[in-house]
């Protein structure tokens, strides 16, 4: 039972996954949340370097290995031992990021993007993908307000092309996988966004 969490920056992910997680909890789950990049010791002292900015000058490939570096030791060291032990994980961005910052806004190729993933995270694919969706305008309002200085430093912040094609590189996804990304509408409240996403875990998962 692997959920993953996707969307733009200020799109609510982290506070979705507190209040799923909390849920679950109640029902006396085992439940891992998680993040990327990050979510192993190895993998955090990665994030440092890939989101201080210098890793985007190396180019897309390169930046796109260093994730996949980090997410092989986040698998390995986090994601498959708690699934083997039959918990929940709830992981803050994974795939779907990859493909759609590097992928669709850093022009990585798709056929070297899917052999990356192929390598990387083989059969542990997740089970349901929430997207928080919502206008780029508004989740970059929301994230400047909370002070995110570790993302809006990065260069494309104030750049809304590049967040509303973030946008569309999401929805595109999505569109794709109908069956694995549930699509929900960040601009609700939190209480309405998480009855939202407790519909789509109960849908997927029979509870
Ligand atoms: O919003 P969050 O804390 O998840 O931000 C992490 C940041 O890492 C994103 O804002 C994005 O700029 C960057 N990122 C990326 N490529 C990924 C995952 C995250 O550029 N595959």
């Amino acid at each position: 039972r692997f959920v993953t969490f996707e969307g733009g920056e200020g799109a609510g992910k982290s506070t979705q996954i507190g209040l799923l997680a909390a849920r679950l909890r109640d029902r006396g789950e085992d439940v891992v949340v998680t993040r990327e990049p990050g979510g192993s010791p190895d993998a955090e002292r990665l994030r440092g370097i890939i989101l201080s900015g210098k890793a985007k000058s190396f180019g897309a490939f390169a930046e796109a290995a260093l994730f996949s570096a980090a997410r092989i030791d986040h698998l390995s060291k986090t994601i498959r031992p708690a699934l083997e032990r039959g918990a929940w994980v709830l992981c803050d961005r994974f795939l779907d990021s990859t493909r759609a910052y590097q992928g669709a806004l850093g022009n990585l190729d798709p056929k070297v993007l899917r052999a990356m993933e192929r390598v990387v995270v083989g059969s542990t694919v997740p089970g349901l993908t929430i997207l928080l969706d919502l206008p780029a305008e508004i989740g970059l309002q929301r994230a400047r307000q909370r002070g995110q200085s570790e993302t809006l430093d990065r260069f494309e912040a104030e750049d809304m092309d590049y967040h509303r094609g973030l946008r569309q590189a999401f929805l595109d996804i999505a569109h794709a996988e109908p069956e694995r990304v549930a699509v929900i509408d960040g601009e609700n409240a939190p209480d309405v966004v998480s009855e939202l996403v407790w519909h789509a875990v109960e849908n997927r998962y029979a509870m």
